[in-house]
């Protein structure tokens, strides 16, 4: 990839569950994790991928220039009104912080609010410099047990505690997200020390939804096998809201 340029798979617009307001979101190429439950499988190489879907063909990731990148942001200004704004989600946003560096010091300047979807599992000491320009952070809370994070999404338990405490101490604006389904997350171990988190940190909201298979087209466009889940249900649902407001935390559920 040429410097600068910064890998892309989508631009939405319009949308209305990645952060206050109405938003455009950026869906970046590339991530650390890799989550079975994965939703968006396009978006884990960080590399751009030949796909065919019902009979087409394309290629998932393109890649942007600031200017470019910019303009199809700008576009959708006036839709943003007081709260919305631009998402950028992916993949992992935090990857490609560098490249991004130049877009997101121009967005905040001219004002724009800015969210980041992300799984904040890369440490915070390469991306500090660019973390007061994000707005607000949408934080996917999933396994907390070292090995057991480690072992099925690849991804680092304190690395992330160390993350959410410096953002939380930063007094930045935060929701935990947490995808939920009977094989990984909601482990009874794994709600447990969820449970013991999230008390840590009863000032930010939390969301809770099903983890589903509306990304199951994709796997299949890439030639890879399609996940199949047993759906958790809106009881299921109700009962964990439940529980995480009998301990004090403030939950809310996204019914996807
Ligand atoms: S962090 Fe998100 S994009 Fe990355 S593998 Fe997990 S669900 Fe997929």
């Amino acid at each position: 990839m040429s410097k600068g340029s910064i890998l892309i798979t989508n631009i939405q617009r319009m949308c209305f569950h990645d952060g206050p307001g109405i938003r455009t979101t950026v869906f970046l190429k590339g991530c650390n994790l890799h989550c079975p439950w994965c939703a968006n499988p396009e978006n884990i190489s960080v590399l751009p991928q030949n796909y065919e879907r019902n009979g087409k063909r394309g290629t998932y990731g393109r890649e942007y220039s600031d200017s470019e990148l910019l303009e199809e942001i700008l576009k959708d200004r006036n839709f943003f009104g007081e709260e919305g704004g631009v998402t950028f989600s992916g993949g992992e946003p935090l990857l490609q912080i560098e490249r991004l560096r130049s877009v997101l010091t121009t967005l905040h300047q001219r004002g724009i609010s800015i969210a980041m979807e992300t799984a904040l599992q890369i440490p915070y000491q390469a991306w500090k410099d660019q973390a007061d320009d994000i707005d607000h952070y949408l934080i996917d809370l999933k396994i907390l047990k070292k090995d057991i994070c480690n072992m099925i999404i690849g991804g680092d338990a304190d690395c992330y505690r160390a993350n959410v405490r410096f953002l939380h101490e930063k007094g930045k604006d935060m929701i935990f997200r947490i995808p939920l389904n009977h094989e990984y997350t909601l482990k009874e171990d794994n709600l447990c020390l969820i449970e013991e988190f999230l008390e840590e940190y009863k000032d930010v909201p939390v969301e809770i939804f099903a983890t589903h298979m509306l990304g199951n087209e994709k796997y299949k466009s890439l030639g890879l096998e399609e996940p199949v889940w047993e759906k958790v249900t809106d009881t299921v649902l109700d009962q964990i809201k439940e529980r995480f407001e009998k301990r004090g935390i403030r939950a809310k559920i996204a019914r996807i």
